[in-house]
């Protein structure tokens, strides 16, 4: 807690959340300080200054940085995020869960991640592109197919991507498409990266409720957050059976306990720019309200830290599936967790997206071929086993009392990691 003045900001570190997480997860699978300390630090951190010839003729300086932080299973592997806030120890954190987020998916791929402090809205288009350029011509030597393969992330999208393999191909002489996934179609990418994060998500929610509801159909869900993810989400629940009754975006929410059509909602966000001027819904809801709602599945897929201690003890629904990274706290998920609550973690709800790229280097490395059909059928097969393995180690492993699906999915992660590391030598 910081106190400037009048003024009390409190500032909750994520590398020491990281941290905190990675600690009880070494004490409930019984591992020594040793693997701790080897796993609370990144293999490397690269901090790099990147100047940009702005459009006017002036040069701006921007800092930028990649966490490497694990790559016993394989490359490392995560998004780059632009934004004016971002701090190293937010992307070492951030590189920290890539490295279970792959781990508990059995990909080949260990964690990275990349950030740059800018807001990506001030800059003009040619001025954002040598902005990439020059963060990806600065890294290059710690990048590769083989090495470190960047994706998208918060205000970064296949144009982004784009140009890093074209900036990446320039350099090294030849082409590189596995240097980076979530490319644009026509130079590598699938077309089905764009809804594979909210499909997976929808694919956790439907087999949650299986095991405890008896299935989907017919189940009532509200989803904060109408974007990527949370609107693909919500359109792959309404195809299952679902009955979407709420839906938000950073302006408010709208709810009809006879369910909501995600197309209109979606037509009436993209002319409008907010689903609250959808008119067929019975009422307008705030962004407390609809956490609080008495549906069968809650899905937060907006920010971080929206359920919180505050809140636990409103919460009616029976599965919360994080859509968003982050969205839970711990003290939160404890009341939750006493009160029965299941809930599917970031780690293992919205691995879609990681899948997904996957298979898109996969497709790259062997110059290959995909239809959209098939890629989709890969990443169902793949949610579905990494949500399995999930409940069973946690049914037979964990008092369910005290450890919700997170403890299991961290210790599956975590154990994979460590037994990688001690077959290598590095443990
Ligand atoms: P997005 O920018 O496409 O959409 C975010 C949505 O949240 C928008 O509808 C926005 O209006 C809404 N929102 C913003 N602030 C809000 C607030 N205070 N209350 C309610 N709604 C608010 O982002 P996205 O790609 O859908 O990502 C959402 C979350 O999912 C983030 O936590 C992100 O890290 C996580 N995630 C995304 C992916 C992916 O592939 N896109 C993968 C893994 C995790």
């Amino acid at each position: 807690m910081y106190n400037f003045g009048d003024c009390m900001t409190s500032y909750i570190d994520p590398y020491e959340e990281a941290k905190k997480q990675l600690r009880s997860t070494v004490e409930l699978l019984g591992l020594g300080y040793d693997v701790y300390e080897a796993l609370a630090t990144p293999e490397r951190v690269i901090q790099v200054k990147i100047p940009v010839r702005m459009d006017d003729g002036s040069v701006k300086v921007f800092i930028g940085w990649r966490s490497q932080h694990n790559s016993a299973l394989g490359p490392y592997k995560g998004g780059i995020r632009y934004h004016p806030d971002v701090t190293m120890n937010e992307v070492i954190a951030l590189s920290m869960w890539m490295t279970w987020k792959c781990s508990l998916a059995g990909l080949p791929y260990g964690g990275g991640k990349g950030g740059v402090r800018v807001d990506p809205k001030r800059l003009s288009i040619r001025e954002l592109e040598r902005l990439s350029r020059g963060y990806f011509a600065a890294l290059a030597e710690y990048l590769g197919v083989d090495l470190d393969i960047p994706a998208p992330d918060v205000y970064t999208n296949p144009q982004v991507m784009a140009w890093y393999f074209d900036e990446f191909s320039r350099i090294k002489g030849g082409l590189y498409y596995g240097v980076v996934t979530g490319k644009p179609v026509e130079i590598g990418g699938l077309e089905a990266r764009i809804y594979s994060t909210g499909l997976g998500v929808a694919i956790s929610a439907r087999e949650a409720a299986k095991k405890l509801l008896g299935g989907i159909e017919g189940r009532t869900v509200a989803i904060q957050g109408f974007g990527n993810v949370g609107y693909y989400a919500a359109k792959f629940l309404e195809e299952m059976g679902a009955i979407v009754v709420a839906i938000s975006d950073s302006r408010g929410g709208i709810f009809n306990p006879r369910g909501l059509n995600v197309g209109e909602v979606i037509s009436v966000k993209e002319k409008t720019g907010t689903v609250v001027n959808y008119d067929k819904a019975e009422k307008k809801i705030t962004n407390e309200e609809i956490l609080e709602l008495k549906v069968d599945v809650l899905i937060p897929a907006a920010i971080e830290n929206v359920i919180t201690e505050a809140n636990a003890r409103n919460i009616k629904a029976k599965i919360i599936v994080e859509g968003a990274n982050g969205p839970t706290t711990v003290e939160a998920e404890r009341m939750l967790t006493e009160a029965g609550v299941i809930i599917a973690p970031d780690i293992l709800a919205n691995a879609g997206g990681v899948i997904m790229s996957h298979i898109e280097w996969v497709n790259n490395r062997i110059g290959g071929w995909i239809t959209e059909e098939e890629a989709r059928r890969k990443l169902e097969e793949k949610m579905i086993a990494s949500f399995n393995n999930t409940w069973n180690f946690w049914e037979s492993k964990l008092d369910k009392t005290r450890h919700n699906l997170r403890a299991a999915a961290y210790a599956v992660a975590v154990d994979r990691v460590v037994k990688a590391m001690k077959l290598r030598g590095q443990l």
